[in-house]
């Protein structure tokens, strides 16, 4: 599950945490290359499979969960994983999330979640704060924005977790339920980008993410909207499984 190249992100970058999380998890269970195939989308998370060595496929710009689909349905007995962000899940993406998760399709999505599009230097992602200056909102964001665990809840995705890149053995945790969990699961991470979105570095996350409690297997989903609601802190964790 080690390739010898070296991932060109930048110093920091959460992407770090979520490869080191993966890999662990892939060895942990015992997954081996042959039988796995990693789909990224475009942009710095997207990036991803190419540090793995297993089977990977970068498709277009929101695209990585329409080419996985595909590879699931003509190669069942294979774990399909997608690694992509923010920008290309939740923005040029969104039908592809939306009906993926409707479906159930029996894969695994990880989006590493920053706020900016990182590989084109910094602009407002969907999940961008009001307020946020970049290239395109010079003025400030004018936008609310999307909330991932609300979408996913609402396009009738049965296994919604959130993880946090700096907390990597939650995080593998959290990766090894989904690749276990039978139909589509989803994992929105809280990805440092250490470049472009200096105010939701690793010091905010630490004051602000909250593990929820493990062992509690919540499939009560207006309980799962409220914690998905909570401001004071950002639960991780599995928020519903059904
Ligand atoms: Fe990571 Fe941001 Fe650098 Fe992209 S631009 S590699 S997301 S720190």
């Amino acid at each position: 599950m080690f390739n010898k190249e070296k991932p060109n992100w930048c110093v920091g970058c959460g992407n770090f945490g979520i490869l080191t999380a993966l890999k662990t998890a892939l060895l942990e269970l015992n997954i081996t290359q042959n039988n796995t195939v990693v789909v990224g989308g475009i942009g710095c998370g997207g990036t991803l499979p190419y540090w793995l060595q297993a089977y990977n496929f970068i498709g277009l710009h929101g695209r990585a969960l329409a080419i996985a689909t595909g590879i699931k349905l003509s190669k069942p007995e294979l774990n399909v994983i997608v690694i992509a962000g923010d920008g290309d899940t939740y923005g040029i993406g969104l039908n592809h999330f939306i009906n993926t998760a409707r479906r159930n399709i029996n894969i695994l999505c990880i989006v590493s979640n920053n706020g900016v599009y990182g590989l084109t230097k910094g602009q407002a992602s969907p999940t961008a704060e009001p307020g946020f200056q970049s290239p395109t909102t010079p003025y400030g964001n004018p936008y609310e924005p999307i909330k991932p665990i609300h979408l996913a809840l609402s396009a009738g995705c049965k296994f919604v977790s959130r993880g946090y890149a700096g907390n990597v053995p939650h995080l593998t945790k959290m990766i090894t339920q989904g690749i276990n969990y039978n139909g589509f699961a989803f994992i929105d991470v809280l990805q440092p980008c250490t470049t472009f979105n200096k105010k939701f570095d690793y010091i905010h996350y630490q004051k602000k993410v909250a593990p929820i409690n493990s062992d509690v297997i919540n499939s009560d989903i207006q309980y799962a909207y409220q914690l998905a609601d909570t401001k004071e802190v950002m639960p991780i964790g599995v928020y519903y499984k059904y």
